[in-house]
């Protein structure tokens, strides 16, 4: 196998000698594509020690310079977008549209970044005491990483690395081994864009490097986006280790429908933010609230047709609303879950088991899938499915509704749809969820806003992107200065005071 993929350490490819591989997989195809090296704790100790060489040079680089970085950074992805989502597409699976958004709604978290010369210019009060100053600076953390899930191979590093490294930092990005190439992509054209060498590497590898990560002394910081059962590990052991950690887990998203909803929206809305990317997105709907019996039986009648035809192909196929799923670990692992689901009472409407693609036998697809009559004690609503599943769990009416999404345990994103904006309002008022649509069923925060579930959807106080990233990769400095200096003579003892 000659497709290695490899670190990215000091500005340039490294491939280690030995060392265990990962096979990596096309999904389309059940293919082996390439094989990811899975560093070690001492490769990791290389790579920090080139991170931390680079530190000092580039937080004192002006920060107007490090924006320009960013502004030709910006130019070099969208020229490349294309090639960027081919390659998530091959490792992913993603149709090549979907990718290509991806990729688009990075590039936000990139534009935000080159604003950097304003969010970082900190805060001054004069005359604070008699010939006293004061300000407040943002200054960088030093070293600090990023570890990252399958499922946006593009889009959720740059939810990280653009504003770290805006700020001063230096980073080190851990993919997620299941698709680890696009990383490789992106630190090439970042040193195109002229970013010194050190300041952005990448380390491959899986649970031996993130524990690694974890306990370094010399990273200061660890974003993470994944599973919740590993986000709240992630959060415990760098918080134990005196990190500052934010660690994004999973979601289960529920769509409020109700009656006077315009369904040809409502429909619409479900069938690309639940079968969308084979419904592995964290902000995928995964389970239709109709509220009412009318309600919830319309949405069925048109719901089932449109599942049985949805179109399943290989990225390149310009017809499929939907490729294959990233393993076929994880495949196996959906198909259980609908078989638990059928065996404990729900009523599976459009069964996907079963689908092949001619020409793509061995590719690791499913159908879309579609349940009603879903109650909240059984697996496929506990258990985030990340698959192309819709879970319909019918309320009696509103308040059924908020106390079904309040009784979950994520509270990543919701949606409601409806025609009354008093009922709209009291929802978005309410509901215990970090982001709400409302007539929007996939509500990811624009690159100037900042995303973040709430409960189990995320450990640790800062949401990612956007402001608040800037307050997670900065800690700040308060200097009070007095000139012209000693006015006064001979030692204070009382507490200083404005008198
Ligand atoms: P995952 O938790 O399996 O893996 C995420 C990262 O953690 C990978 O880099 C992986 O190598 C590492 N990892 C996995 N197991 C580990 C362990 N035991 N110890 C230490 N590190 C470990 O997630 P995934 O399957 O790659 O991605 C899908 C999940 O991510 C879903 O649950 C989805 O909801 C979630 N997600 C959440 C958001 C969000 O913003 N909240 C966004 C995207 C994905």
């Amino acid at each position: 196998m000659s497709n290695i993929i490899g670190n990215y350490v000091g500005g340039s490819t490294v491939k280690l000698n030995g060392g265990a591989l990962q096979d990596v997989f096309n999904p389309s195809t059940g293919e082996v594509s390439g094989q990811v090296q899975l560093s070690t704790s001492e490769d990791l100790d290389e790579v920090v020690e080139v991170a931390k060489g680079a530190v000092s040079e580039w937080s004192r680089t002006p920060v107007g310079m490090r924006a320009q970085v960013m502004f030709r950074f910006k130019r070099l992805l969208e020229e490349n977008a294309d090639r960027i989502a081919s390659t998530i597409s091959s490792e992913h699976g993603k149709t090549h549209d979907d990718a290509l958004g991806e990729v688009t709604r990075g590039l936000e978290a990139v534009d935000f970044a080159c604003g950097i010369p304003h969010l970082m210019k900190g805060t001054f009060s004069e005359q604070v005491a008699r010939s006293i100053d004061m300000y407040s600076i943002p200054q960088a953390l030093g070293v600090v990483a990023g570890i990252t899930p399958f499922n946006f191979p593009a889009m959720v590093p740059m939810w990280m690395f653009p504003n770290a490294i805006a700020c001063g930092n230096t980073f080190i990005l851990k993919p997620s081994e299941r698709d680890p190439s696009v990383s490789l992509i992106i630190a090439d054209l970042f040193k195109q864009a002229g970013l010194p060498d050190g300041v952005f590497n990448v380390i491959q590898g899986d649970k031996v490097v993130v524990d690694a990560i974890l306990d370094h002394p010399d990273i200061a910081a660890v974003s993470f986006v994944g599973s919740t059962p590993v986000a709240k590990y992630i959060y415990s052991r760098g918080a134990s280790s005196g990190k500052r950690v934010q660690a994004l887990g999973g979601a289960k998203n529920h769509m409020v429908i109700m009656p006077d909803a315009n369904m040809d929206q409502v429909v619409d809305a479900l069938m690309g933010a639940g079968y969308g990317s084979a419904g592995e997105r964290c902000m995928a709907v995964a389970v239709p609230v109709p509220v009412g019996k009318q309600v919830a039986d319309n949405l069925m009648d048109r719901m089932v047709p449109l599942v049985e035809e949805l179109p399943v192909g290989p990225p390149d196929d310009s017809k499929a609303a939907m490729g294959p799923i990233i393993t076929r670990q994880s495949l196996e692992r959906i198909t259980s879950l609908l078989q638990s689901g059928v065996d404990q009472g729900a009523a599976l409407l459009v069964d996907g088991r079963d689908l092949t693609v001619p020409g793509f036998e061995k590719g690791f697809f499913i159908g879309g899938s579609l349940f009603d009559q879903v109650k909240p004690e059984m697996d496929i609503y506990k258990e985030e499915i990340f698959g192309p599943v819709l879970s319909t769990v019918r309320a009696d009416d509103y308040e059924d509704a908020i106390n079904l999404i309040h009784g979950n345990p994520h509270g990543n994103g919701v949606a409601i749809f409806t025609r009354d904006g008093d009922a709209a309002r009291d929802f978005a008022s309410r509901i215990e969820v970090g982001m709400v649509g409302i007539n929007v069923p996939i509500p990811v925060p624009v690159g100037y806003h900042s995303f973040g579930g709430w409960k189990q959807s995320l450990f640790g106080t800062h949401h990612i992107y956007g402001p608040e990233t800037i307050h997670f990769y900065t800690r700040l400095k308060a200097i009070t200065s007095r000139w012209p200096a000693g006015i006064k003579s001979g030692a204070q003892y009382n507490f200083p005071t404005m008198n």
